[in-house]
């Protein structure tokens, strides 16, 4: 597979346990999902960058009733999980499981905590997929 910036190649990316941003060379630019074009200054001179993997988290939901993948890893109105967006370090903001809260008791939770990044494998062989989390610290 070529390194089109592309989901399919950032979802490749995170299958090797890397998160990677599409950086424009020209003003700097970073986006996640990757762009093969510059939103701001319309280059295509784009190039992958690996995120740090710092994050804190900027919103959040305790999701009790989810789709039918998430069913199946045991979650539900007695067992919700935590949905949120992160920002990274980096600046760029990005959806991802989190980790490592009480989001049975979503008060707990609090905007701006730190967090690391977790890979998540889930399912087996052509099914198996990488989901992205980060975790608090
Ligand atoms: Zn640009």
């Amino acid at each position: 597979m070529s390194n089109e910036f592309t989901s399919a190649t950032f979802n490749k990316f995170l299958g090797e346990h890397k998160l990677m941003g599409a950086r424009c060379t020209k003003c700097g630019g970073l986006y996640l999902p990757p762009r093969a074009i510059c939103p701001h200054c319309y280059s295509d001179q784009i190039e992958w960058i690996e995120m740090s993997g710092k994050a804190t988290l900027a919103a959040f939901a305790a999701v009790f009733i989810g789709p039918s993948t998430l069913q199946a890893e045991g979650y539900d109105r007695n067992n919700p999980y935590c949905a949120g967006i992160v920002e990274l370090d980096e600046g760029v903001k990005i959806s991802a499981r989190i980790l490592g809260v009480d989001a049975k008791n979503p008060a707990s939770i609090a905007i701006g905590t730190p967090l690391t990044i977790e890979f998540m494998e889930r399912g087996v062989a052509e099914q198996q997929k990488t989901v992205l989390a980060f975790k608090t610290i």
